[in-house]
Parts: structure tokens; C-alpha cells; sequence
């Protein structure tokens, strides 16, 4: 079925908190709504799972007006940034809770706590409690809770925030994993840019509220709509009209019509083709080697220019080189 938001509006007295947010949410899709802290993210997420009220437009799932059914008839699983497991419940009893609210018989819900369990890879832990649970486990036991109801929506609030860097990782892949076994739509909030571009199937891209740019994830790193878009998704060069037309004529192909203030183009790091050139004017002014890849500053005409060379590149700092640029998007300022 599917999630229909138009024009959603909520402010919080005369704080616009969500400014006419309309957006499509189909059978199968995981969506990531990725923007920085205070845009708006877990407020949509939270009127979409009925917690919070709105003030305008309309929210739809099918033909049902979402507006007028409470949170727990929604039926929609839930998952949030901090653990909320019940405490004093077990593993296996934290995910059955849903199937004994809705009076399943014990058969029933011993075999799809099972399944679960096996699922998420935690069978062996079914009787333990959530204080002898790492991080991690206790996320994918409040994924396979929300799971057991067999939401219509997944709903997930930064549920990978609270863990460490390589085990985030790891449950990334796991939760793409269920997602699309089970063919769940998934709405999931990130501030995490890598996180969003390496799950979603749609991003959709906050800032103060608004969507700036809704599409996959190579849409929004290879064809940013917006400044703000190309500075939050990737690293980015963003050079002035004016700098372009001086330094590199070439590039203003394909440069939508309007004032020099009114676009820059956006040339990622890789994009940033180097070579060693004694004669040329560019300057190597910092290198850093990160193992798969090597990151540099280069001084080019009068500007620095963030480049990507993979793996190592054997140049060093104060190197002369010649910059050529290539594949650059044109960003609404
Ligand atoms: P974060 O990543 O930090 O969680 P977010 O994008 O999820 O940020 P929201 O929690 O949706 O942001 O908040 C959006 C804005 O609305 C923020 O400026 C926040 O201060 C404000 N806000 C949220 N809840 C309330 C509330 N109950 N009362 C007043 N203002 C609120």
C-alpha cells in the first residue's frame, strides 16, 4: 500500500518545523530522510507514525486518511536511535509482545519468534534480558519486535546512531538485508550521509524543514540540484560562475540560464583530474593518504581544490600540477 504525504505542514507556535513536505512512499521502497541536526527529520517520522499532530496537508495510506487513526491502529513498526526494550522481558519475549497484544495463539507465536530470532542471527540469546545485550543486539532485537507484527511501514530514528563505527556497518547491511527479504516499505531518519547513500533506494534530502532534493542516491551525489545538497551529500568543489568563466571556460557548458550568483558548479574530489607538470601554475599544497584513497589540496588558479586520486599517488606537497576538471553539476546557490 502506499504512503501518501501532500503538502504536510507542523509548526511549534510560530517555529515552522516542517514547511509543505509532500512525498511518495511505495511498496517496496526504503527511504532515508537525511539532513542535518534540527531540519525537521524525526518530527516527519514521528507524524508519520502518529505521535505527533499536524497542521496541514494530508497524509494517506491507500485510500485511508491517516489523520484520524491513532498510533497503535496504524500498524506501523517502530524503531528508535536509543534501545527501548522492555527491561524486564527476554529476548523472545520482547519480540512476541506484539503477537500477544494481538491474541495469537502460543504455537504461533513460538514459531515467528523463532523465525525472527534466526533472522536477525540472535537464536542462541532468545532467553537472555536486554542489559546482557551489546549495542548492536539489542538494536536487531528491536528490529525483529518491530518486525513481528508484519508492519505495513518500517520506521526506523537513527536506530544505528548509538553503536560504534565498524558494528553500524555491519547492522547497515543487515537491516538491507531484511528490508528486502521482507519487501517492507522502510522510511529510516539518518544525519549520516554514508549511511543514507549506501541503504536508500530514495533520499530525500532536509534543510530547515523543506526538502531540498528527493532521488536516489546518484541523483543527489552526481546531479545536485542545490548548494546546500552538494555540501551535504559527499564532499564537493563549489566554484563561482565568475571563477569558471576565468579558470576553466570550458566547464560552463550546460549552465542553466540566470545570474553568475545564482548557480555554482559542483565538481567532486574524484572529478579533480591531476597531473605532474612542471610548467603548469597548480601548487600540491596538503596530501593526505587514507589507504584506498589519497586526498589533496591543490592552490589552482586562485582558488584550493579539493582532489581524490585512489589508492597512493606519489606526489608531495609543493608539487607543481595541472588541474583539468570534469563532470560537474550545475547547484542552484
Ligand atoms: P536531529 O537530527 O537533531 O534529531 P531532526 O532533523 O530530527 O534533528 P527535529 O527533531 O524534527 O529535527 O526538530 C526540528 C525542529 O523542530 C528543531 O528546530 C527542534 O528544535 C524543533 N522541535 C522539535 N520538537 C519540538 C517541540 N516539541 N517543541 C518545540 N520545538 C520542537
Amino acid at each position: 500500500m502506499h504512503l501518501s504525504i501532500r503538502n504536510l505542514y507542523k509548526t511549534f507556535d510560530d517555529f515552522v518545523a516542517l514547511d509543505r513536505i509532500s512525498l511518495d512512499v511505495g511498496d517496496h521502497d526504503f527511504i532515508c530522510l537525511l539532513g542535518p541536526s534540527g531540519c525537521g527529520k524525526t518530527t516527519l517520522l514521528r507524524i508519520i507514525a502518529g505521535l505527533m499532530p499536524f497542521d496541514g496537508g494530508a497524509l494517506t495510506m491507500g485510500d485511508t486518511d491517516l489523520a484520524a487513526i491513532p498510533a497503535r491502529e496504524r500498524g506501523f513498526g517502530i524503531v528508535f536511535q536509543s534501545y527501548s526494550l522492555f527491561p524486564n522481558m527476554t529476548v523472545a519475549e520482547n519480540v512476541a509482545y506484539g503477537l500477544k497484544i494481538r491474541k495469537e495463539s502460543s504455537d504461533a507465536i513460538q514459531t515467528r519468534v523463532e523465525a525472527l530470532l534466526e533472522m536477525i542471527k540472535l537464536p542462541h540469546l532468545a532467553e537472555r534480558y536486554p542489559h546482557q545485550l551489546s549495542g548492536g543486539q539489542q538494536q536487531r532485537v528491536a528490529i525483529a519486535r518491530a518486525l513481528a507484527v508484519d508492519p505495513a511501514l518500517l520506521l526506523l530514528d537513527e536506530p544505528l546512531s548509538a553503536l560504534d563505527a565498524r558494528v553500524r556497518v555491519e547492522m547497515r547491511a543487515e537491516i538491507r538485508e531484511v528490508q528486502r527479504r521482507l519487501g517492507i516499505p522502510t522510511i529510516m531518519v539518518t544525519h549520516d550521509q554514508e549511511e543514507a547513500l549506501s541503504l536508500a533506494d530514495t533520499i530525500v534530502c532536509m534543510n530547515q524543514g523543506r526538502i531540498e532534493q528527493t532521488g536516489t542516491p546518484e541523483d543527489l551525489y552526481l546531479r545536485p540540484r542545490t548548494r546546500f545538497v552538494a555540501d551535504f551529500v559527499g564532499q564537493s568543489n563549489l566554484l563561482p560562475t565568475a571563477w569558471v568563466r576565468e579558470a576553466c571556460p570550458e566547464c560552463l557548458d550546460g549552465r542553466p540560464d540566470g545570474k553568475d550568483e545564482a548557480f555554482e558548479l559542483c565538481i567532486r574530489p574524484e572529478m579533480v583530474a591531476l597531473s605532474r607538470d612542471e610548467t603548469a601554475e597548480g601548487r600540491v599544497t596538503d596530501i593526505s593518504f587514507l589507504g584506498n584513497v589519497t586526498r589533496l589540496q591543490v592552490a589552482w588558479r586562485g582558488r584550493a581544490l579539493a582532489a581524490e586520486i585512489s589508492g597512493p599517488c606519489g606526489l608531495r606537497p609543493g608539487d607543481a600540477v595541472a588541474a583539468a576538471l570534469s563532470s560537474g553539476a550545475w547547484v542552484r546557490t
